[in-house]
């Protein structure tokens, strides 16, 4: 047992105080950085390992960093001067990566142990981490009609190999840095985001970008059939990336979240099959559906419970899926046929 620490008040966080987000080349981090810019934030620092031209996003007044945060040093570097912390860079993708790759998800534990290491070093005041619900027991996850999870379902522990042991350890790391060292971190544990400026091919993608392309791919090629991985009859909730860095924000600067892990997610819980008829609807096409049953396909079923959030924010992710997807849909297929034509995109 730890004893309780006494939160003491941190002074109001000013717009041109440093905020420093890894993973600021990927889809969340990327978003992340235009929204701190697009709220008045005149010192936003994005970091990552990837070549700028892969970036996402590239947002105008953002000093942006080619760093691989797997090293101490550059850790260090990153975390110069930072007010806030928010560390969202990991090795990971979809089902399909994460269950062909677990050790480079689990080298993944390199990031956050240097990055709250080199933000506690520089005096940073709060410190973020982003989870996943792959940290939620998979012994509870073995029907599609699943009952949601709520934060207390990861313990007995038996999170999803490689990744979710992964994000589990990390977040033991936040709760502690704050019981021992007295840093106050944030911990979400995300539900399927989707949106712009995200993965949608190569591989790394998840299911909402994945089906979006392959429907705008069954158009452009005029045959008209969609390959499912497994048999489509399970089941997940899908957060809206607007809806993401919103919570990503309201939780980093709610005391009563220190070193209390939390969903965030929506919790409209559809099957993948449903998701399939959404994108078509929003296509104008239906598609002849076979199911490829050796495919990877994690869980299930996986819902969020936001009791919790609803009751400590009074707030929680509600963007309906009909409209994020139309946002999402629109972007890939400019981002395909923008690529057709020979113009450069990041998958
Ligand atoms: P993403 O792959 O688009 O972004 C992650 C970024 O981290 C990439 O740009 C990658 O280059 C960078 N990165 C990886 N290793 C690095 C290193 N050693 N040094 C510096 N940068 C490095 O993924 P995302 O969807 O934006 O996810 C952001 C965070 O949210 C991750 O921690 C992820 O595990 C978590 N998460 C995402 C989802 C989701 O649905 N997208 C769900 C649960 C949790």
């Amino acid at each position: 047992m730890h004893q309780k620490r006494r939160i003491e008040k941190s002074p109001p966080l000013k717009k041109d105080d440093l905020l420093v987000i890894t993973g600021g080349g990927g889809f969340i981090g990327g978003n992340l950085a235009r929204y701190f810019r697009n709220k008045g934030f005149t010192n936003v620092r994005a970091v990552d390992k990837k070549p700028f031209r892969e970036w996402y996003l590239q947002v105008p007044g953002v000093e942006s960093l080619r760093l691989d945060l797997s090293h101490e040093q550059n850790c260090q570097r990153a975390c110069k001067g930072a007010v806030e912390v928010y560390n969202l860079a990991a090795d990971m993708g979809g089902m399909g990566f994460i269950e062909r790759f677990r050790v480079e998800c689990l080298r993944s534990i390199l990031i956050n142990t240097h990055m709250i290491e080199a933000a506690a070093q520089a005096g940073a005041r709060r410190y973020f981490y982003s989870s996943s619900a792959c940290v939620y027991n998979t012994l509870l996850q073995k029907d599609p009609k699943v009952r949601a999870l709520k934060e207390s379902d990861a313990y007995p522990a038996m999170a999803e190999r490689g990744y979710g042991w992964e994000k589990l350890v990390s977040e033991m790391f936040c709760e502690e840095y704050w019981h021992e060292r007295g840093l106050k971190t944030f911990i979400a544990r995300f539900h399927n985001v989707y949106g712009a400026h995200g993965t949608w091919d190569g591989g790394r993608e998840k299911a909402p970008a994945a089906i979006c392309r392959k429907v705008i791919e069954a158009l452009d090629k005029q045959d008209l059939n969609i390959k499912i991985w497994g048999n489509g009859e399970q089941t997940r909730s899908f957060m809206y990336i607007d809806d993401c860095v919103r919570g990503i924000d309201r939780i980093t600067h709610c005391d009563a979240l220190i070193a209390t892990p939390i969903n965030l997610g929506s919790s409209e819980l559809v099957s993948i099959n449903t998701l399939v008829s959404k994108v078509e609807k929003i296509a104008g096409v239906k598609l002849k559906r076979s199911y490829q049953l050796d495919a990877p396909q994690g869980v299930a079923g996986r819902n969020s419970d936001n009791t919790f959030i609803k009751k400590v924010l009074k707030w929680e992710p509600d963007t309906t899926l009909d409209k994020g997807l139309a946002a999402t849909y629109k972007w890939i297929n400019e981002q395909f046929h923008a690529r057709k034509k020979g113009k450069r995109v990041v998958e």
